[in-house]
């Protein structure tokens, strides 16, 4: 066959991982993204990567190696705290199912580090694409491309051009914040958060406390909340912020509410969007969507494993189908099935993270 010419749109975690396959194979592409650097904006918190998705993905980008050498195992471990007495009722390290986690900016290190030079186009936000794959960017130059990858996440301009379905309010709303140096500066935090993941929740609100690498413990303040709670509370005054968490938290035990008291640095609302589900389209031969801009779903600890093996499947069909629009087709073919299975769970997922039952505790 004769190569296409391949754009992705987005380097996050689904769009490099496709270009990595496809450069593995000796196939050419360009990545653009709207941020300005790599470094330009922390990349969040910490993933575990899944024997049957994300690190299958890893293993067919060749970058097993690279992702062992940073995981932690340890991260595994699973703690549920009662919200009124802070004392631990469950302590799991599941055995077995080996699920490390790794810091997202790690992963998207690993995957950078593997591309040619030059590959991501940094500060190249696109502004429009059409179903012919024509690429607008914000800056009005315009290129064609044979296929256009959509790796552009929640809010995807891809995705307008083929399914013009927008993400919907789940009715869930994450505040997130962090302590920094836990160890030596939240000592009481850290041994309360343990290695891993630390869940206390009650009346359909939830804290979690999430180590990550370099001693930072991630923090989510999770509840249900009408979609206009926070008019009026200013995101960049932290007190306000914490003021207004610690009413909603009231009654809960001094030792966890230390959490929101003890926090460094600033609190970011993250608001839960999720796709419609069955979230799917009619293949086109010149547009197709990777990750979250194809499957935006509530984060419950697989969000990001499914973005890898799409990136790594579309590139794999992509090197051995005998079309570009052949592999699209069988891409989607495999793809779409398996992320609206995922999403229906997720779904019902979502309310068993905020329900009394300390033993559900996915995220
Ligand atoms: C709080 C939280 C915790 C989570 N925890 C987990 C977890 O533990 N495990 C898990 O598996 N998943 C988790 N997820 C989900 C996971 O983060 C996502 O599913 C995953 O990052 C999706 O990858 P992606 O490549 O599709 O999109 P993204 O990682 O969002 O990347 C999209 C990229 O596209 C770029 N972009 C956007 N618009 C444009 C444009 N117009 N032009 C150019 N570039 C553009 C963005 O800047 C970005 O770099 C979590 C999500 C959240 C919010």
């Amino acid at each position: 066959m004769t190569f296409p010419r391949i754009a992705i749109a987005g380097a996050g975690l689904s769009g490099l991982a496709c270009a990595r396959v496809l450069q593995l194979h000796g196939l050419e592409v360009t990545v653009f993204e709207q941020e300005s650097a790599a470094g330009a904006r922390p990349q969040g918190g910490t993933l575990d990567l899944h024997g049957d998705t994300g690190q299958v993905a890893l293993r067919t980008a060749r970058l097993d190696e690279q992702f062992r050498a940073l995981a932690r195992p340890e991260g595994q471990q699973m703690r549920g705290v009662d919200p009124h007495t802070a004392e631990v009722v469950m302590d799991d390290t599941p055995d077995g199912d080996f699920r490390p986690e790794i810091d997202r900016g790690q992963l998207r290190g690993i995957l950078l580090d593997s591309l040619s030079p030059g590959t991501v186009h940094w500060g190249r936000p696109l502004a429009d694409v059409t179903r012919a794959g024509r690429l607008t960017f914000a800056d009005g130059v315009s290129e064609d491309f044979d296929l256009v990858v959509g790796a552009d996440g929640a809010w995807s301009r891809v995705r307008r051009a083929l399914t013009g379905v927008r993400p919907e309010y789940s009715g869930v709303t994450f505040v997130e914040f962090g302590l920094d140096d836990a160890d030596r500066r939240h000592p009481a935090l850290a041994a309360l958060t343990g290695q891993g993941t630390m869940m206390t929740k009650i009346g359909g609100r939830a804290l979690v406390a999430q180590r990550t690498s370099s001693g930072h413990i991630r923090c989510y303040a999770t509840f249900y909340a009408p979609e206009g709670w926070a008019t009026g509370l200013d995101f960049a005054d932290s007190t306000a912020v914490r003021d207004h968490l610690l009413e909603r938290y009231a009654g809960w035990h001094p030792d966890l509410l230390a959490y929101l008291r003890e926090h460094d640095g600033g609190f970011t609302h993250r608001p839960l969007h999720v796709l419609p589900v069955p979230h799917a389209w009619t293949s086109t031969p010149r547009l197709t969507l990777l990750g979250d801009a194809a499957h935006l779903m509530p984060p419950l600890g697989v969000g990001a494993n499914l973005a890898l093996l799409d990136g790594t499947e579309l590139a794999t069909a992509l090197a051995t189908a005998p079309s570009a629009e052949e592999a699209v087709r069988v891409y989607e073919a495999g793809m779409l099935p398996r992320s609206i299975e995922t999403a229906k769970a997720c779904a019902s997922g979502l309310h068993d993270l905020l329900s009394d039952d300390l033993r559900s505790m996915a995220a």
